[in-house]
């Protein structure tokens, strides 16, 4: 691995683990989940006056008024959506700064993800590109109404929060597949996960959490 990704002092391997150390505290116990954010560099997703701050764990701004979402919260919903047999494809609406993509494209077989302003898009590609993820489809677009073309999807990940869960994604869900996304108002945002079942969906509302809006149309 080159310099760039290995980090040194704040951004090394050391700062890393002592970040895992932490979601481990905080009670993520997926060892799978673990190892990929001991594994992707955090710091490459943040621009370079930030890097020294990229294993601390808290959301930190990514421009244009976006942020890269709290690592405890990246591991945390990758952990619940993992938690279902075999996940293999997955859909990811809001790629952001790439790096929840980049901790996807680790675990499963084939990301989708979308994202509605095109200069953190290229971002992010360019990032996976230094990673050499190459399981990743980006599209630039307004991310509502999921993939249809690509679906079905084993699970959808939302990283970008709608006042009302939108109906279209959930249909993009295999049968037994899950869902999860925030949602709310701004500052009352809650974790939603919902699955499908052959009985129907069942719904659980997980932890307050506390996302940029979901915005319709592209920038
Ligand atoms: N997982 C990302 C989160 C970035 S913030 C990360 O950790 O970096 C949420 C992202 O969702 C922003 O980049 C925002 O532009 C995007 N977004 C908001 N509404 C969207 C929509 N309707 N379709 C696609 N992307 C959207």
């Amino acid at each position: 691995m080159n310099q760039r990704l290995m980090g040194i002092g704040m951004t090394s391997q050391r700062t890393r683990l002592r970040l895992i150390q932490r979601l481990r505290e905080k009670g993520i116990s997926s060892e799978k989940v673990l190892d990929a954010m001991c594994h992707v560099p955090r710091h490459i997703f943040v621009d370079e006056a930030l890097a020294s701050r990229a294993y601390e764990d808290t959301a930190l701004p990514i421009g244009l008024g976006q942020t890269i979402s709290q690592p405890f919260i990246v591991a945390r919903m990758t952990e619940i959506l993992m938690q279902t047999d075999s996940v293999k494809k997955v859909l990811e609406i809001g790629t952001g700064s790439g790096y929840q993509t980049a901790i996807l494209a680790s675990l499963v077989e084939q990301v989708y993800t979308i994202e509605r302003i095109q200069s953190l898009q290229s971002k992010a590609r360019q990032r996976l590109r230094e990673l050499k993820l190459k399981n990743v489809r980006f599209k630039f677009d307004d991310g509502i109404m999921g993939w249809p073309e690509q679906a079905e999807y084993d699970v959808i990940i939302v990283t970008a929060a709608p006042t009302n869960i939108p109906s279209d994604l959930l249909a993009q869900v295999k049968m037994g597949g899950r869902l999860i996304i925030p949602a709310g108002e701004d500052g009352q945002q809650t974790l939603h996960l919902l699955e499908k079942t052959e009985e129907g969906i069942t719904q659980h509302q997980l932890d307050a959490v506390q996302f940029v809006p979901l915005l319709g149309g592209t920038v």
